[in-house]
């Protein structure tokens, strides 16, 4: 990778915007209307609009023009020019858009006109110097795009496309890219029948297949024992609480955007829960505390709605109901440092049992509008990097970036293709603890205020999920498989030996199944090749009369062996995995 910044990189994607309009105006001509053409993301666009709209085929075309106008090394030249005489030069072509943004522009600010070859465009800058920066470019696609994202006004057609300061660069990006759509989880959800979004149900709402279901039991089986292991709780919480609750905590003040309106039982108003926090508060308040009683872990799987916009959801990893690993610790000041480091290591080994190795840290500190006490916060903040240190993390701090109740820690992890998810959350909280009057009897026996953290390693269920689903490709590893062995009998004559082997595995704990269809053994094969299963176990008569299974790897690997040797196989297997 080169050392280019991200502003590098963007005024080289805006320059490759005016290339591109540069571009389509040689091509089309100049009666094509042009809007706007930004940087983005991964690339930049630019908005036309075109008397017949652009096929995919144009795509190629404009993209050689733009190289030649790369190649050619045209410097970008700015010149200053006087508002009317902006307003005359496009009424004269005909540019109603460009009228449109002139208008919109602060008669105070200055206007610049920027010409890079033949093509000069109104423009605030932000360009590399000359088109031959531009390095490597690519056009990637042609959508719709209402003029100001108003759906009054009319449609244009957006072209996206990408640049890199280098070929390879390009290269590595347009690759990932490609092995990104291959591993998409809304597309391996189907193929793997794993879950469903119902459309006569509700947008961003998740029902999880009886595969999906298993791998997510699994999972969060997993979590639980490890959860047990480090002296949480379980506890149980409502779904809808009334909505004192949520004014107590701020929720409606502060998050009503994001919660479902309420609904009225018996003349009062319920809420759906946005989060889990308040539910465990009270369980906290239930009864008097005392600091023998801390630090006090509560766990649950907590299933929570938030609205978002239809706009915005994505699969698995947008919704607007999922459920978070969700915990909260209430404990003394002093035991701050040490939940902390509990807490990293436990999210240390759970992501590394789901295949994470490559982990950093995001500290973020307090902010100007932080409440409480700068000591308390600076201990904690101290207790966070100690914690993090220990476990050596490589983390940033984000000086200034928590949130007004307290200091953060975000563990992000990368996955099978280098992509950057964020998973755990740490977040110490100074404010509910307030809001609720939460107390604990000291040592002293004085009234003390405990401090709360909030912490989810997984995040939520739903998006981990997605994550995993792409990170694996669809094949999951075998503890967590679905399905981790599949019965394949040559002929109906083997049926009844498939069965018996099947009882005998799944007697010892795996998840097998039989396919005893009429198809040939190549197609059964290829089947559960598409479904990603780990292990085949074909039986035809040799295996019948020898008493054994023909084992063939997810792998490619063959080896036929005894059922208990399988099974033997498949308990070192997944005991090491996990
Ligand atoms: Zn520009
Ligand atoms: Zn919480």
């Amino acid at each position: 990778m080169s050392a280019t910044t991200t502003t590098d990189l963007a005024a080289l994607r805006h320059t490759a915007a005016h290339l591109l309009a540069h571009a389509v105006v040689d091509l089309f001509g100049d009666d094509v209307q042009l809007a706007i053409g930004p940087a983005i993301d991964n690339g930049f666009y630019y908005d036309f609009l075109k008397e017949t709209p652009f096929v995919p085929e144009d795509l190629p075309r404009i993209e050689a023009r733009m190289k030649e106008l790369i190649a050619a090394n045209f410097a970008m030249k700015g010149e200053p020019i006087e508002r009317a005489a902006a307003e005359t030069y496009y009424a004269q072509r005909h540019q109603p858009f460009k009228l449109d943004i002139l208008r919109g522009i602060p008669l105070a600010e200055p206007l610049t006109m920027y010409t890079i070859g033949g093509f000069t465009d109104l423009c605030r800058g932000g360009h590399v110097e000359s088109s031959k920066d531009v390095g490597a470019v690519k056009l990637l696609s042609i959508a719709g795009a209402y003029w100001r994202g108003d759906e009054h006004n009319p449609m244009l057609q957006r072209i996206y496309g990408t640049a890199f300061p280098t070929q390879s660069e390009l290269d590595a990006y347009l690759a990932q890219l490609e092995e990104a759509e291959r591993r998409d989880h809304r597309k391996l959800g189907k193929e793997l029948d794993l879950f469903s979004v119902e459309e006569q149900a509700g947008a961003g709402l998740i029902f999880w297949h009886p595969k999906g279901g298993r791998v997510r039991a699994i999972a969060e089986d997993f979590v639980r024992a490890e959860l047990r292991r480090r002296g949480y709780e379980p506890v149980y919480t409502p779904h809808i609480l009334h909505e004192s609750v949520f004014k107590t905590s701020g929720h409606l003040q502060s998050f009503v955007e994001n919660m479902f309106g309420p609904m009225e039982v018996e003349g009062q108003r319920y809420r759906i829960k946005p989060m889990n926090c308040p539910g465990h508060i009270l369980v906290y308040q239930s009864q008097p505390r005392s600091y023998r009683d801390l630090p006090l872990r509560l766990a649950e799987f907590g299933t929570v709605y938030r609205f978002e916009r239809s706009g915005v959801l994505h699969g698995l990893l947008r919704v607007r109901g999922f459920t978070q690993d969700d915990a909260h610790l209430f404990c003394t000041p002093d035991q701050v440092q040490s939940e902390y480091e509990s807490t990293v290591d436990s999210a240390l080994t759970i992501l590394k049992a789901f295949g994470f190795d490559n982990y950093s840290a995001y500290i973020s500190t307090r902010p100007d509008k932080g409440l409480g006490d700068d000591a308390v916060w600076q201990k904690a903040t101290t207790a966070i990097r100690n914690a993090v240190e220990s476990k050596g993390l490589p983390y940033e701090i984000d000086e200034g970036g928590g949130t007004f109740y307290g200091p953060k820690l975000d563990i992000k992890v990368r996955d099978a293709i280098g992509r950057e998810w964020q998973l755990s959350t740490v977040q110490i909280d100074y404010v509910l603890p307030e809001r609720f009057e939460l107390t604990f009897r000291g040592a002293d026996g004085a009234e003390h205020r405990p401090v709360m953290i909030h912490r989810a390693l997984l995040g939520s269920l739903e998006r981990f999920m997605g994550v995993l689903i792409e990170h694996y490709a669809g094949a999951f590893p075998v503890w967590l498989a679905p399905v981790q062995a599949v019965m394949l009998p040559i002929t109906d004559g083997q049926v009844e030996y498939a069965r018996s082997i099947a009882s005998q595995l799944s007697g010892a704990g795996f998840r097998v199944e039989i396919d005893d269809s009429n198809e040939r053994l190549q197609k059964k094969i290829r089947n559960q090749q598409l479904q990603k299963v780990p292990y085949m176990l074909v039986v035809g008569k040799t295996e019948v009369a020898d008493g054994t299974v023909n084992v063939r790897a997810r792998s490619g690997d063959q080896k036929t062996m005894t059922a208990a040797e399988f099974v033997a196989k498949l308990s070192s297997e997944v005991a090491s995995l996990k």
